[in-house]
């Protein structure tokens, strides 16, 4: 067995001929700033090569059906491993994917319901709620039910003459509508609360027979009278919602509440599987609990038959608990879960494996770690390794840096600046090179003294959802407030609240961009226009041509520059469009140039370049926007689908900048940060708070913490054990708390 995986001239990106021998069965972690090209080298060349050989030892029948992937562009790759990428993207949206579900926890709990459950409901799917034999009847298993909001579409204080219908298609006066005000049967001018039972029931579901006359624009026409209740069902609820414009489906939201199934109150299981208890808990009981406490549940069970099924599933659920995530419940739908979180349960999933000799990789797993949870997550990264895994981790984090058998410092810069290993060693080495990232890891954290006077306050009272214990707190205005905590303490669900409570604040938070695939940094900036103008006029020619959304477009790819497979169960495949090379224009088009470049080659410009390049005022603006947020290594046409949550946030950032007077509130902005893009963060939390905005950030980044001008430490642990504020003010402050997680691993970082 070779001991290296080797990389050769490798030049995918920004990447400049890169040649790396990566040690097997070891963790080698990849560092250096963003855009430097650590993502290029593990996913885009290590992981796409990988399973792109695996892909060809398959049988040509295989073959036609698994997705294709184009050879990286490298000299040579060689002793590659079968790869696994455990990355952050949302773990399936679907209301049936729980925490249950997704780690195959639940199915266990379904067999030992149906061996010991009394009385059994069956076989074990009669304890499922995704199949039929378990479903509740009432919401197919879903355990919320959507049904038109009464008291929102209804007025009871005005009659159907002046308005008592308020969902705009059927108020009076359209031509939905004239049914209830022409009909024999109601007094238009009543007030809908005055109505007597017989009415109401005529008001919303009618009568078999009863008929109706309208006018519209064609003439007078009487129809059959259909009840309000029954219409709003037909046309909004018993239809596809994707088959709905947008506006439609936004302005149908407004009139629906969700609420609980009233048949199995949202435990989604059909009467028979509620009826079955173990040590008087139904199966749905025990995916409520959250996994700490249902683990001292399971090892209660003493019968002979049940323990070894019981044993089996609290090995799964200790994993679970072992990674920091004991305050999830298995009834927990993962599309709630934060990118973090759902990262961390893919991790469990592989734990639980047999498998070994593959690569896993692993995209910034700290994120949404405590840097108490951190060491948990080392010694999973751990375990994983010494099953005989090579483990590749991209990662800023000083104590997971630490970890590693191998260290790969990208760089020097971002972007064109970047592509070079500049390091390879221990951890211990690296502290001592003279790289950016070497130099960064020896300094240590300095707190802020001098914290700025809040100008008023802003408050959350009696907050109680979730985890929160009746949480009241002020979030000065004027200055900038960082939430700290460990994983599950309720920092999120805090935030949300406070949101909530104050809805003219800007959150910028990292989730996806909901725009087309054509979308760029440079549409999204929206300096695009100007540009296509600078084109039209310096040649003489139509704005439009320079556009990927119409005309000069490449019909090939439609202006998209790949042409994207999707596949049912797997991530749609990318390839180059052949006819454009991924230029997205017609060739005519590209003849077209303005100082020798083509539109294709500004797009091809980092948002560095472009600054040089651009003289347009208003295209600078954005321009210097993006450098302000840290992201001048972008590329103007680089897909948005292509960036990372951490660049995703700091895209929208810089489209919002330039406000005074308002409220900031970020999730984890120093996410996909290098150390030493940190600094330029905090200046730029600085700008905006000293610009008169309010900055509320969750951070776990130390050096942010020791930034803020107050802190809002909430815990002292996870889930139940959390959601409580146990410490609020100055940096200062925190160092001398006790009790406080975030407080110790302060005093560490500034010791
Ligand atoms: P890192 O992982 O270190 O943040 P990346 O490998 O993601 O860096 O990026 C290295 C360079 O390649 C950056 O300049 C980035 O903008 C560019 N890049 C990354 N992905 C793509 C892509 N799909 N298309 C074009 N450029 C890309
Ligand atoms: P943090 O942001 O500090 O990691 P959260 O606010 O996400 O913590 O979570 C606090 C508690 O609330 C945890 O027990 C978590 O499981 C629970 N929780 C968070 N979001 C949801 C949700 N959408 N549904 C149910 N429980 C949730
Ligand atoms: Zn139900
Ligand atoms: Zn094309």
């Amino acid at each position: 067995m070779p001991e290296f995986i080797t990389l050769t001239g490798a030049r995918e990106n920004n990447l400049k001929d890169v040649t790396l021998r990566i040690p097997k069965g070891r963790l080698t972690v990849f560092t250096g700033v963003s855009g430097s090209g650590k993502s290029s080298v593990v996913f885009d060349t290590i992981a796409v090569e990988s399973q792109r050989q695996l892909n060809e030892t398959f049988t040509w029948f295989v073959r036609n059906r698994l997705p294709k992937y184009e050879r990286p562009h490298a000299d040579a790759m060689e002793d590659l491993t079968p790869a696994i990428v455990v990355d952050q993207r949302p773990v399936g949206g679907h209301s049936r994917s729980t925490v249950g579900t997704m780690t195959d926890i639940h199915s266990v709990m379904r067999v030992l319901f149906s061996r010991h459950g009394t009385p059994s409901a069956g076989p074990a799917t009669a304890y499922s709620f995704n199949d039929p034999a378990g479903m509740c009847p009432k919401c197919d298993g879903l355990g919320r039910t959507v049904r038109p909001d009464w008291d929102g579409i209804l007025d009871p204080g005005r009659s159907l003459a002046a308005g008592a219908v308020r969902f705009p298609p059927f108020a009076a006066g359209t031509w939905q509508g004239q049914a209830y005000t022409n009909t024999d049967e109601l007094d238009p001018d009543k007030p809908v609360g005055e109505f007597t039972a017989a009415e109401r029931e005529f008001l919303m579901h009618g009568r078999p027979g009863s008929k109706v006359t309208v006018k519209a624009a064609g003439g007078t026409w009487t129809t059959e009278y259909e009840g309000l209740a029954d219409r709003f069902e037909r046309l909004y609820l018993k239809r596809d919602l994707s088959a709905m414009s947008q506006k439609t489906r936004d302005l149908v939201r407004e009139f629906l509440a969700e609420g609980s199934c009233p048949a199995c109150a949202g435990a989604r299981l059909n009467q028979a599987a509620l009826a079955s208890r173990i040590n008087g808990r139904t199966i749905a009981d025990c995916a409520h609990l959250q996994v700490s406490d249902l683990i001292d549940v399971l090892k209660e069970i003493d019968d002979p038959v049940a323990r070894p099924i019981a044993r089996a599933a609290v090995a799964a659920l200790e994993r679970v608990d072992a990674i920091g995530l004991g305050y999830l419940s298995l009834d927990r739908e993962t599309a709630t879960l934060s990118g973090g979180e759902g990262q961390r349960l893919k991790t469990v999933r592989h734990l639980g494996s047999s498998l070994t000799g593959m690569t896993y990789i692993f995209d910034e797993p700290s994120v949404g770690l405590h840097p108490r949870d951190v060491g948990r997550l080392g010694d999973l990264l751990l375990r994983l390794r010494d099953k005989g895994n090579t483990v590749l981790v991209v990662e800023h984090d000083p104590d997971v840096i630490a970890l590693a058998d191998h260290v790969v410092d990208m760089g020097p810069g971002a972007g064109t600046e970047g592509g070079r290993v500049v390091f390879e060693g221990t951890p211990v080495e690296l502290a001592g090179s003279a790289t950016l990232t070497g130099r960064c890891l020896r300094r240590r954290t300095t707190l802020k003294d001098e914290v700025r006077t809040a100008t008023g306050g802003l408050w959350v009272k009696g907050a109680g959802r979730h985890n929160l214990r009746d949480v009241t707190v002020e979030f000065p205005t004027g200055v900038l407030t960082v939430v700290t905590g460990v994983a599950g303490s309720g920092k999120s669900t805090l935030v949300a609240e406070f949101t909530a409570a104050h809805p003219g604040a800007v959150v910028v938070d990292q989730s996806a961009i909901g725009i087309s695939a054509r979308s760029t940094p440079a549409t999204y900036v929206g300096m695009m226009d100007t540009v296509r103008r600078i084109f039209a006029r310096e040649t003489g020619t139509e704005p439009g041509l320079f556009s990927f959304n119409s005309t000069g477009a490449c019909g090939g790819c439609e202006g998209r520059g790949v042409i994207l497979t999707d596949l049912a169960f797997m991530d749609p495949v990318t390839t180059t469009c052949h006819d454009c090379e991924g230029r997205r224009f017609r060739d005519e088009v590209l003849r077209l140039t303005v100082g020798g470049h083509s539109i294709a080659d500004v797009l091809e410009m980092t948002a560095e370049q472009a600054l040089g390049f651009f003289d347009d005022l208003g295209v600078r603006r954005r321009l210097r926007a993006l450098r302000d947020v840290g992201l001048t290594y972008l590329t103007l046409g680089q897909p948005l689908s292509t960036l990372s949550g951490g660049e995703r946030q700091r895209i929208k950032l810089a489209t919002r900048l330039h406000r005074t007077g308002a409220v900031y509130v970020l999730d984890e902005p120093t996410t996909g940060l290098h150390m030493s893009d940190v600094e330029g963060l905090l200046a730029l939390l600085d700008r905006l708070v000293d610009a008169g905005n309010t900055v509320v950030v969750v951070e776990h980044n130390l050096d942010v913490v020791a930034h803020a001008d107050r802190i809002v430490d909430l815990g002292p642990d996870g889930g139940r054990d959390g959601g409580r504020v146990i410490f609020e003010g100055t940096p200062r402050g925190l160092l001398a708390a006790r009790g406080s997680s975030t407080a110790e691993h302060l005093r560490r970082a500034t010791a």
